[in-house]
């Protein structure tokens, strides 16, 4: 997987845009989007409900055009070399479309014929790289909903794609079957060399399997980076366990450079992020307050605190916080959605 220190200036981005927008009438869709892929990334384009993730892939595919801005692939101008471009891109946007009486490996035979013709060798590594060897001569529509979507990455990845996208891969699998497309990415990336390009609301999903972020709401691009970079941020997440929890929660309230978890955690312990230079200040403003602390475990925030974060979302309730080692620091079944409110940001917080 390449990181920003292993990237050499030839390797470029594998997939930039340049000031993409999309207008659906006086709706800005998509936003004056400037995204970067690196090669080898496995890249997670997050954001809300209606924030223009499959607008944005959409384009990239060239399904819809833009209304202004640029996308590059493999440094081609898309607009310019079509089919050039899409030559090298594989994709699973909706649910796979097969036919149900012919079995997997017919499935992919009959897919292969119609992109041109692909050696029979090729559809038995792809059913191996897609772990439906096994199943293989099953017909698709006994086929789980888990195997369905790998067998549509399969159709995708036939001709050798170098970028595959993947609009929301994850949506209504169960957790062996998140795994199990984790597993797929993994194995994609760094034995195919493919470039994994994938939408979710995920954000525990994304922390774990994607090196790269970018986050969009309302069209526009919050914040990209390398997950580990953006969350090296300059707070960290404490969990304490002290007496008087209700007054100690009351003075932390008060301190002004702290922000409190609002009310207290299920098991009476408070959560707060602090500035990672004052964490040994707040213990010490406790004890002399006369707060007896048995536990004070600083960690990472999450990409979910990130985030809440730079929404200027209130800190999420977390009623299963995670030990100092960090992690996830939630329950990891944080989604956004559309139930996430319009961003009303704090002073200060990003604003969008
Ligand atoms: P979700 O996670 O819900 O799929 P998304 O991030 O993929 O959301 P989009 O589907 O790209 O968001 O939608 C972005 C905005 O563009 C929404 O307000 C949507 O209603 C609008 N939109 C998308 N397609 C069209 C269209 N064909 N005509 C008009 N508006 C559209």
């Amino acid at each position: 997987m390449a990181t920003e220190t292993e990237r050499t200036p030839e390797d470029g981005w594998i997939l930039e845009t340049q000031g993409l927008t999309r207008r659906f009438g006086v709706l800005v869709a998509v936003d004056r989007l400037d995204i970067r892929v690196a090669r080898g990334d496995i890249f997670g384009f997050l954001g809300p409900n209606g924030a223009g993730k499959t607008t944005t892939i959409r384009m990239l595919l060239r399904l819809i055009r833009p209304t202004g801005g640029r996308i590059l692939v493999l440094g081609k101008e898309l607009e310019d070399h079509p089919l050039e471009v899409l030559a090298q891109v594989g994709a699973l946007i909706e649910s796979p479309a097969f036919y149900p009486y012919l079995s997997g490996r017919r499935n992919l035979d009959v897919f292969g014929h119609y992109s041109g013709g692909v050696p029979r060798a090729r559809v038995d590594e792809v059913l191996d790289l897609v772990g439906l060897r096994d199943r293989a001569d099953d017909p698709a529509r006994v086929y789980s909903h888990g195997m369905k979507q790998r067998l549509g990455i399969g159709q995708a990845l036939l001709t050798r794609p170098k970028i595959l996208f993947l609009d929301e891969p994850t949506n209504g699998l169960d957790p062996p079957g998140i795994e199990e497309m984790r597993r797929l990415f993994r194995r994609l990336a760094s034995e195919e060399g493919v470039t994994v390009f994938l939408s979710s609301h995920l954000l525990h999903e994304v922390e774990i399997l994607c090196n790269r972020v970018a986050i969009l709401n309302r069209g526009k691009l919050l914040v990209q980076g390398a997950v580990e970079t953006l969350l090296d941020t300059e707070k960290v997440r404490v969990i304490l366990d002290v007496d008087r929890s209700e007054e100690a929660f009351a003075a932390i309230s008060r301190l002004g450079w702290c922000q409190p978890s609002p009310g207290l955690l299920r098991d009476g312990r408070i959560g707060v992020i602090v500035p990672r230079a004052r964490t040994a200040e707040l213990n010490r403003t406790l004890v002399q307050a006369g707060f007896d602390v048995s536990e004070f475990a600083p960690h990472r925030p999450s990409l979910e605190e990130f985030f809440r974060e730079r929404l200027g979302l209130e800190p999420h309730v977390d009623e299963t916080p995670s030990g100092p080692a960090g992690g996830s620091g939630s329950s990891g079944r944080f989604r956004l959605s559309a139930k996430v409110p319009g961003p009303a940001p704090a002073p200060g917080k990003a604003r969008v």
